[in-house]
């Protein structure tokens, strides 16, 4: 397929690299220009602009935040502006439910398709192709979009047609991730200061009553104190919780394990903790604890 892909930081890359790689032209564009290069190698067209990459059957956005998309996507000589009509958005980025709700009201306005299909999975999991892609929107361009997505991903879920439910469902399993990593985080501060080695106890609850990637990946970290380079950053991870949040107030649903996660984020980040993978809130337990087996790399340390 002919698609553009905006936006070529951690994940973007190596999905855009998996899209080439399955034989799709895919023209990029990433603020940054420096970030187009390493694609350009691999064969993409460059665009200068967002409009040179609104000429295809579709265009990906996978971009950090909120005001990155709403900044890519509605302004004048942004997406909705240039994709011709019936070629269609995918939002791939973890974006609040208000603004997944404004692009599909925009898009179809503009008389042009809106997927959302947000990811579970890191980049060594993108680089893999082994994303899992939560996707939403109308019947006929999630069955277009799947040569893509199966350029990308190992498995797609698709949610239904309305779009931010998709948004919804993977700020959920954020807001689930950070449970684990700050209830891991506890319990190995727990066992480590009382001298229990911290990766064997990861390995013990991973092999019994954890069998899950998360806490396998998640344990491994907090017990290792390695939270550089980040694979997925604080500042992002702190951004989810807040949109978790939001939703929630929205909807009217009490989460009060999503005000202590707000927390654990804004004293991570109030040490200047942003660039630290989100699994250093799990390494904040340690430091409350005086623990002497402290984390490698912890903000602040
Ligand atoms: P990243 O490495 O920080 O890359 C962010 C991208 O957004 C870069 O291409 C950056 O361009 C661009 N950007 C930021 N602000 C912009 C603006 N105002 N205008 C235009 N472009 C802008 O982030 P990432 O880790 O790839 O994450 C991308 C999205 O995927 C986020 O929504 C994140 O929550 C989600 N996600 C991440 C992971 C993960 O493990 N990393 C997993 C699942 C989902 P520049 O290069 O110019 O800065």
């Amino acid at each position: 397929m002919k698609t553009g892909f905006i936006g070529l930081g951690r994940m973007g890359s190596a999905m855009a690299a998996n899209l080439l790689k399955h034989g799709h032209e895919v023209t990029v564009f990433n603020r940054s220009p420096e970030r187009r290069r390493a694609l350009l190698e691999l064969g993409a067209h460059e665009a200068m602009t967002v409009a040179d990459a609104c000429r295809g059957d579709t265009v990906i956005t996978m971009l950090a935040d909120d005001p990155a998309v709403a900044e890519v996507v509605l302004a004048d000589d942004g997406v909705v502006g240039k994709l011709p009509m019936g070629a269609i958005h995918i939002s791939m980025s973890t974006i609040s439910i208000a603004l997944s709700k404004a692009l599909a009201q925009a898009h179809a306005a503009s008389g042009q398709g809106f997927v959302a299909a947000p990811v579970f999975g890191r980049p060594e999991m993108a680089a893999a192709a082994g994303l899992f892609i939560v996707a939403a929107g109308a019947p006929a361009a999630l069955e277009a979009c799947q040569p893509l997505f199966a350029a990308m991903g190992q498995k797609t879920l698709p949610i239904g047609t309305d779009p931010a439910a998709a948004n919804l469902v993977k700020l959920s399993g954020n807001f689930l991730l950070a449970a684990a990593i700050e209830a891991l985080g506890e319990a190995i501060a727990l066992v480590g200061k009382a001298g229990v080695n911290r990766q064997s106890y990861v390995d013990l609850l991973t092999s019994t009553i954890f069998p899950a990637p998360a806490y396998g990946t998640y344990g491994g970290l907090i017990a290792e104190g390695r939270f550089e380079p980040a694979a997925f950053t604080a500042s992002l991870g702190y951004k989810d919780i807040r949109l978790t949040l939001a939703a929630a107030d929205s909807l009217r649903v009490p989460m009060p394990l999503g005000g202590l996660l707000h927390h654990r984020f804004l004293r991570l980040l109030a040490q200047g903790g942003e660039h630290l993978d989100w699994a250093a809130i799990g390494g904040l337990a340690a430091q409350d604890a005086g623990a002497t087996e402290s984390p490698r790399q912890t903000a602040g340390s």
